[in-house]
């Protein structure tokens, strides 16, 4: 224990922001999904990032148990490859998605296109293509433009369901680049100046259109239920009105995602089945009020379906001081993970693979790409005597890190690995140097 004050001691060994499966094993490695973590390390390299199987499927029907009757979506961008598509389908979930690629991966990966809604604040020709010929469940619309693109994209005689997106004028988030429920942001329709009601308006006059319901998505990593109840007040709102002057009762709600997980122990996590009564609760009361029937609920969480289920790992490749500072730099970064350089968000990585009694010591954990910005976790607490070889181990990886990274300085993205069952199989294998050169074909 060092000299260390027990409070300090007691959470760098907290794992309550680790999957459920987490196991202490010897020599200060863990287990994840009965699986050594440094032997993974050892097995497939390093970065790399590990998925919790059986904690991805949990949180999923987390949410069918706490919605009942509720469709749920699981949001692709959050992280997507085909056995990510099997489980979701496996456990009833649909899927979101906001691209041609992200759609194609899912159906051609055997994933029912009628479960999947397409989004996008500017869909490309070739998105909308896509979605009409697989299929696809609805389309949200996210602006006016798009009506013309989608009737002429329809085949004579067909009928796409589509729904609208609205952007609430409600404030929620973690950080400015995700909230996404205001009136000056990019995505969706206002209510407040009449955009929305306009185009539900010109959506009814498609006959080759189905407008289902309206949408809306506040943010992300929101962690109050209370941005949510006033969205269902004002969405219902809006549904009130367009059936007193169009007479067109919309059957569907969908509330987005952007439920907030903890990303370090003692963070606030919004609790799903405190959302789910508080949903629940203001959308009977509001259609009462309104004396609308109840549309059926959608909802499309990301994060909080994988964000939890991931770990990345990491080797320590220097350790220096500077400044007051001591920098532990890990053969990773920006390019794997960039939310920290984009959102200021913090970790709590862990050394793994070996037991040190050393006194712990704040440390910047930084990547080894060309940026002062690589930060992966900025004021982490380490053993003191962190040092190159180590491994790190970062918790709640499995949301917005593959899927938003990058090829800088040629690294190359990391492989995914799932554990289940004290198995370990390769989901996704490490990008390659040859990579790279099959996609540079000019000289
Ligand atoms: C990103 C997104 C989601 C999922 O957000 P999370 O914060 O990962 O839950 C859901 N719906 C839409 C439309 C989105 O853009």
């Amino acid at each position: 224990m060092g000299q260390a004050p027990a409070t300090t001691t007691a959470g760098a060994d907290d794992l309550s922001v680790w999957p459920a499966s987490t196991a202490r094993l010897d020599h200060g490695d863990l287990g994840v999904g009965g699986v050594s973590l440094a032997g993974l390390a050892e097995r497939f390299g390093t970065p790399a990032y590990v998925l919790d199987e059986i904690e991805v499927r949990e949180r999923g029907r987390t949410y069918l148990h706490a919605f009942p009757g509720a469709q749920v979506f699981y949001a692709a961008k959050a992280f997507l490859c085909r056995a990510m598509a099997h489980w979701a389908d496996e456990e009833g979930l649909g899927l979101d998605v906001c691209s041609a690629g992200e759609l194609e991966l899912a159906v051609t990966a055997g994933f029912p296109p009628e479960n999947i809604v397409l989004h996008g604040n500017a869909k490309s020709p070739h998105d909308i293509d896509a979605a009409i010929r697989f299929g696809v469940g609805r389309i949200v619309i996210d602006s006016p433009s798009e009506i013309a693109r989608l009737v002429a994209a329809v085949a004579p005689g067909g009928r796409q369901k589509v729904m609208v997106r609205v952007a609430p004028g409600v404030m929620a988030g973690g950080h400015d680049k995700i909230r996404t429920g205001t009136d000056d942001q990019k995505f969706g329709l206002t209510i407040t100046d009449g955009h929305a009601h306009h185009t539900i308006a010109r959506i009814l006059d498609q006959p080759r259109l189905e407008l289902t319901g309206a949408h809306c998505h506040l943010g992300s990593q929101i962690t109050s239920v209370k941005p949510y109840a006033t969205a269902v007040r004002r969405m219902v709102g809006l549904m009130a009105r367009v059936r007193d002057s169009h007479g067109a009762v919309l059957p569907e709600l969908n509330l987005g995602g952007g439920h907030g997980v903890a990303y370090r122990p003692g963070e606030p996590a919004l609790d799903i089945t405190a959302l789910a009564r508080t949903v629940r609760a203001e959308l009977d009361e509001s259609c009462a009020a309104a004396r609308l029937p109840v549309p059926r609920l959608l909802i499309e969480p990301g994060r909080a379906v994988v964000g939890p289920a991931g770990v990345a790992l990491y080797r320590v490749l220097a350790v220096k001081r500077g400044g007051q500072r001591v920098f532990v730099a890990v053969d990773g970064g920006m390019s794997d993970n960039p939310r920290p350089a984009l959102y200021g968000v913090r970790y709590a990585p862990r050394l793994i693979g070996r037991r040190s009694t050393a006194a712990p010591r704040r440390a910047d954990v930084v990547g080894r790409h060309c940026e002062a910005g690589d930060v992966l976790a900025a004021d982490a607490e380490l053993p003191g005597d962190i040092r190159p070889g180590d491994l790190l181990a970062l918790p709640v990886a499995g949301a917005y890190h593959l899927s938003m990274a990058s090829g800088y300085n040629l690294v190359g993205r990391p492989p995914v690995v799932a554990v289940a069952d004290g198995r370990a199989r390769l989901l996704v294998r490490r990008e390659s140097l040859d990579d790279f050169r099959s996609r540079d074909v000019g000289l």
